[in-house]
Order: structure tokens, then C-alpha cells, then sequence
């Protein structure tokens, strides 16, 4: 039995042929590639050779080594899983004190959904930034539905995040007086910890997708 592996998520697939899509990402059937033995000594002592000669030629500037280190040091560490539980985290937790504030008007709620915003709106370029790394490095920069999607909520959640703080801050009685600017101001929220959702769903889904799946090697 032939064995073909996902370029994109790294998902095994067992059969003379690859699959339409892959299970995991969705990635298309010419994204497998297949899997051969282990290759010999001698060509993985020349292939160490080629990657020795590729690093040498590699960052030379200062700012390059650096870019080159941190990167090496997001995946290694798997920083964009640690920073996105912030938004993915914190954001739920504030959607319940908005309701708090909205049904019980208590003040001290309604600061706490302000610096829940702001707190999360200051991670965003270190959840971006980390996602936008894993996404090239790991997955190639593939642009599968999978990533679309995680793009898409990636733009919603900043969009709202922004659009909420100033909100909150040109006016601070948004929530705790009734009108129906509060009402778009709940309804936003909400779909603002959807995006953050949906975001979290589809990296859970190439992290852990293929794992009920049996990998050999
Ligand atoms: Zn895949």
C-alpha cells in the first residue's frame, strides 16, 4: 500500500491514490505528495551537506539573523498557539461581563469588558504575527480553505476589536445606558468571540485533525 503525505498539514493518507481533498485542511489532491523508504546513508549524509552549504549561504545581515532566530524560536516554542488562547481566552470571559453590564448596568463590569478589549487589541499583532510565521513555515503559506478561513476571521476579529474599543471609549455610557447603540455593541461582541471561535476551531483542526488517524512514522 502506498502512503501519501499532506505537504500542507502533514496528514497521512494509506491508498494507490491520494485523496480529492485532504481530510484534515482541505488541501487538494495535488498537495500529496508520496511517501518513500527512508533514504539511504549516503544521500542523507549529501543532503546534510546541501542544507550546511544552503545555512551558510543563508541571513547574513544582523536583522536578518534576528528575523531568521525568531522565527526559528515561534515554531519551536509554538508561540501562536500560546498567544492566540489570549484573544480565545480573554474574549468569552469579557462577552459575559457585557451581559452582566447590559442586563445589570454594574459599572465596574463595563471597565472590565473595556480592558478585556484593549488588553486583547494590544496581543493582536503578536497573534498575527506568530500565526503569519507557522502559516509560512509550517504550511508553506498554502492557501487552502482552512487558512482562508482563518485569515477571514483573523481580519473580522482586529476589524471589531478596533471598531469596539474606540467605540467604548469616544463613549463610555454605550453599554451601561440603554439604547440601541448597546444592542449592536452586544451583537458585535458576540460576533467578534465567533470569529475568535472559528479561528481556534480550524488551528485545533490542523493540530490535532490528524490524530485519530494512524501515523507510522
Ligand atoms: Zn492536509
Amino acid at each position: 500500500m502506498k502512503k501519501w503525505e499532506c505537504t500542507v498539514c502533514g496528514y497521512i493518507h494509506e491508498g494507490e491514490e491520494p485523496p480529492e481533498e485532504c481530510p484534515v485542511c482541505l488541501a487538494d489532491k495535488s498537495m500529496f505528495v508520496e511517501l518513500v523508504e527512508e533514504p539511504a546513508d549516503e544521500e542523507k549524509t549529501a543532503s546534510a551537506g546541501a542544507a550546511a552549504k544552503a545555512d551558510a549561504s543563508g541571513p547574513s545581515t544582523a536583522q536578518q539573523r534576528l528575523y531568521a532566530f525568531t522565527s526559528e524560536q515561534i515554531l519551536k516554542h509554538h508561540l501562536h498557539p500560546i498567544m492566540s488562547h489570549t484573544p480565545n481566552g480573554v474574549l468569552p470571559m469579557a462577552l459575559v461581563f457585557l451581559l452582566i453590564t447590559a442586563l445589570f448596568s454594574f459599572s465596574m463590569f463595563d471597565a472590565a469588558v473595556f480592558y478585556s478589549y484593549l488588553f486583547v487589541l494590544l496581543a493582536m499583532p503578536l497573534v498575527l504575527f506568530t500565526g503569519y510565521e507557522t502559516w509560512k513555515k509550517r504550511y508553506r503559506g498554502a492557501l487552502t480553505p482552512i487558512f482562508k478561513t482563518k485569515i477571514g476571521a483573523s481580519v473580522v476579529t482586529v476589524f471589531l476589536l478596533i471598531l469596539l474599543t474606540i467605540w467604548r471609549a469616544i463613549d463610555p455610557d454605550i453599554v451601561t445606558e440603554p439604547s440601541t447603540g448597546r444592542w449592536f455593541f452586544l451583537g458585535l461582541s458576540i460576533v467578534l468571540v465567533g470569529a475568535v471561535g472559528v479561528a481556534g476551531h480550524m488551528g485545533g483542526k490542523l493540530v490535532f485533525g490528524g490524530r485519530n488517524t494512524k501515523r507510522e512514522n
